[in-house]
């Protein structure tokens, strides 16, 4: 077997993906590649992406990042799900946990257990068969062997680059500054061969990360990559965003309140809140937009609005010639269940492991290519999910989202859920059956029938096994300490 050159690799940009990028390059690859990080001061990074899913803790372990360390250096907090308000009908909450609902069973899930329950007069809703769901509700949280509880953080994104940044530096990483000017093409292959700066520099490179932002620099403004627009499943194209003093305990989740347009968010740090309004502009105006988010928030607002426009939807290929695009580069889905900083570490660790170590091969890209399309059309189905099935028609942005044409294969689950309670577990995907489950009953779908199986109990049978498990949740919780008590003594910043 043959053995090539070490390779350089560039990575374009320093935000959230590009340090994401370069932590775990230098972790897995660093002694056989170089890497170089190019980031322009003046340009700065989209500083929002603050709310995160689980599967970021196997990243951080895949780097060994202290816990504790991680949290204190930004600002972060433990989250436990997102309470999505006012999204079935206004003035109706419910909560989509990061926990599993009820007991496993192999042959059909809980949640045909508890349909059948209620068939039999049992009023407990579907929530209080979740662990994690009770918690985040009663504001508490514990990190313990038994009881185990999944979460994820909510972290200061600007923090957090400057974190990695630091975590990369001290493991080899080379990071220039500098606004990137030009990106020249090998006129025969059409590969990217080095990037110029305003200063004159060239950085040359057998590999390049996009990780420049919406705007794609290289993969889009060089490539000519091409983009798949969502905007007819995800109409929201804009969003104000600003921070606030906290006020009171922190919540251990996540909230996001629908309104007449789209939607708006809080994301509780240890030292601030993050806010934002997400929305439709061809339904609402920008000034009406940053006057609801401004009218609508709670402490002292501590930076300005700031509007940020985008456009929902993905990069036909995420890897071209010989570029990768990570992050915003890559595709926005909308930051409603807070997937895309896991999308930037699921792409970096896809690319790790199918390294082109030996030169580019076509079944390698086409290969990433289709599984990062794959894992982004899956998101973008839940995302999806949370707009159409609604019962409010109060505006003609709701009306829209009820009646839009969805995408087939989110049509067929929504069928399979809405016949038979089937909620499909596809093999990979990032949100389960517990997600689709919560999401579903949340928003006010009732299968018609539920699966015969769970006839195999005697009705006193199941009554006990609902009521019990439903009891052994609230004793636990009972005895959890409060999210900002774990908080104070486990990471609180100094
Ligand atoms: P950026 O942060 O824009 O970084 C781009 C980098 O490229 C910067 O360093 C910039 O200086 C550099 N650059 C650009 N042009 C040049 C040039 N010419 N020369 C040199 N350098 C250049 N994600 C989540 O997971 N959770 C959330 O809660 C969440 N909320 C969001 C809310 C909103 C409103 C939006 C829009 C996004 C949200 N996201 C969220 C997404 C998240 O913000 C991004 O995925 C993440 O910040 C990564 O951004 P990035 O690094 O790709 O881009």
């Amino acid at each position: 077997m043959q053995q090539s050159k070490k390779q350089k690799i560039v990575i374009a940009g320093g935000g959230t993906a590009g340090w994401i990028a370069a932590a775990a390059i230098a972790k897995q690859l660093g002694r056989v590649v170089d890497v170089e990080l190019v980031e322009s001061d003046q340009i700065g990074t989209i500083a929002v992406g603050e709310a995160t899913i689980p599967p970021m803790r196997t990243f951080h372990h895949l780097l060994g990042i202290d816990e504790q360390e991680f949290m204190r250096e930004t600002s972060a907090t433990f989250k436990l799900g997102i309470s999505f308000e006012n999204w079935k009908d206004q003035n109706q909450d419910y909560i989509h946990s990061f926990g599993k609902t009820g007991q496993e069973s192999f042959f059909a899930d809980f949640h045909h257990f508890w349909l059948r329950g209620l068939q039999e007069g049992h009023t407990a809703d579907f929530s209080e068969y979740s662990l994690e769901l009770q918690a985040a509700k009663a504001g508490k949280f514990v990190k313990s062997k038994n009881p185990e509880i999944n979460y994820a953080y909510h972290l200061d994104a600007t923090a957090y680059a400057k974190f990695l940044r630091k975590y990369s530096e001290e493991r080899g990483i080379k990071r220039t500054e500098g606004k990137i000017s030009k990106v020249n093409k090998d006129m025969k292959t059409g590969n990217i061969t080095s990037l110029e700066l305003g200063s004159g520099k060239t950085i040359t490179g057998d590999f390049f990360i996009d990780c420049t932002g919406f705007k794609g620099l290289l993969i889009e403004q060089s490539l000519h990559t091409g983009y798949e627009d969502w905007s007819h499943w995800l109409p929201c194209d804009s969003a104000y965003v600003v921070q606030t003093k906290s006020t009171g305990e922190v919540l251990p989740y996540t909230r996001s309140i629908a309104h007449q347009a789209g939607w708006r968010w809080n994301i509780p740090l240890q030292h601030r809140m993050g806010n934002g309004l997400v929305y439709c502009s061809q339904y609402l105006g920008h000034d009406e937009a940053k006057k609801l988010l401004v009218d609508s928030i709670e402490g002292e607002m501590i930076t300005e609005p700031r509007l940020i426009n985008f456009r929902t939807g993905r990069r036909l290929k995420a890897w071209n010639k010989n570029c990768v695009a990570l992050g915003l580069s890559s595709g926005f889905i909308e930051p409603l269940e807070s997937t895309s900083i896991h999308l930037i570490t699921t792409g970096i660790i896809r690319f790790i492991r199918m390294f082109p170590q030996a030169g580019i091969i076509d079944s390698t890209v086409d290969e990433f290519n289709r599984q990062t399309k794959l894992e982004i059309e899956q998101l973008r189905d839940f995302i999806v999910l949370h707009y159409n099935v609604t019962n409010r028609q109060d505006s003609a942005f709701w009306n829209h989202c009820k009646n839009m044409q969805i995408p087939e294969t989110l049509a067929h689950r929504i069928d399979l859920f809405k016949q038979n309670a089937q909620a499909m577990q596809i093999d990979g995907e990032m949100f389960r059956v517990d997600s689709w489950t919560q999401v579903m009953f949340g928003q006010g779908v009732i299968p018609e029938s539920y699966h015969p199986i769970v006839h195999a109990m005697s009705a006193k049978e199941l009554s006990a096994f609902l009521t019990n498990y439903r009891k052994q949740i609230q004793q636990v919780v009972e005895k959890l300490p409060t999210h900002q008590a774990f908080i104070d003594q486990y990471c609180k910043i100094p």
